[in-house]
């Protein structure tokens, strides 16, 4: 990988030749510093300005892909005229512009169901959590006594064993978390491809200059939907030598911040 800011120079000659620029980014981590708790996560005042710069520019389209809810996203960053994607991508929310994933849609409704009939079963175990993602559910159970993890367990895997069975939901692990998902093929790849074909009607004539900036294993897909179109540019937030399929990376949300800052001035400069 090559450090993005290091290669500034070529790539503003790249930029010159895009007649748009759809800037994606992901944003625990990548628009704000890392911190211990999710709830945390605040945007700096100042990248929330260049959010807004980056909202107010008329030849450049941002957006904001998270595992976050929509909703709660909107409400962390608090800018508008931005593309809002939730759920990594599942719902879609911008000027113009509106998408829930059909399948996603369609189990809904068992969703909200089993927010509740979670809530209830493991309402007795202190210290879990149940987030209702609207489209997803994410079952915390950091602050859960060692003694009571069996029970948590079994308990919800009862309830989510149905809806599994049937092929209506995915389960996945994670740190002291689980989390439940519709069992549909999509990730953050297909709502950047998606996006890429909302704004790039020509395909790759159009002029159409994709970005995708993230941090973690999910942003993969954006990373490979970008190297995929074959013009754009990967960004990877962290360590330069890890393994990733992105082209570029910067060190932390301070460098993604200084190349949002250079993109925009470079950008006005050239209309
Ligand atoms: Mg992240």
């Amino acid at each position: 990988m090559e450090h993005l800011l290091s290669a500034w120079n070529e790539i503003a000659e790249q930029l010159k030749k895009a007649s748009h620029i759809l800037l994606l980014s992901d944003y625990d981590g990548t628009l704000t510093p890392i911190v211990a708790r999710p709830e945390l996560a605040e945007l700096p005042e100042y990248s929330r300005h260049l959010l807004q710069a980056l909202a107010n520019s008329n030849n450049i389209t941002m957006g904001i892909i998270s595992g976050r809810a929509l909703a709660d996203l909107k409400d962390r960053v608090g800018v508008e005229g931005l593309i809002y994607a939730g759920n990594h991508g599942l719902e879609i929310e911008g000027p113009d512009l509106r998408f829930t994933n059909p399948r996603a849609k369609e189990v809904k409704p068992l969703f909200c169901l089993m927010g509740k009939v979670l809530n209830k079963s493991l309402g007795t175990i202190k210290g879990v959590f149940v987030e209702d993602k609207g489209l997803t559910l994410s079952v915390h159970y950091r602050q859960v006594d060692e003694d009571k993890i069996e029970e948590l367990k079994d308990t919800f895997e009862r309830v989510v064993s149905g809806a599994q069975t049937l092929g209506k939901i995915k389960v996945t692990p994670g740190k002291k978390v689980y989390e439940v998902k519709p069992a549909v093929d999509w990730d953050k790849g297909k709502a950047v491809k998606l996006l890429m074909k909302r704004f790039g009607r020509g395909g790759r004539a159009s002029g159409l200059m994709p970005i995708y900036i993230g941090d973690d294993f999910a942003d993969e897909d954006g990373f490979k939907a970008i190297e995929r179109y074959g013009s754009g540019f990967s960004v990877f937030v962290g360590d330069g030598s890890q393994p990733s399929n992105a082209r570029y990376f910067l060190n932390s949300p301070d460098e993604v911040a200084l190349f949002l800052s250079k993109l925009l001035e470079h950008r006005s400069g050239t209309v």
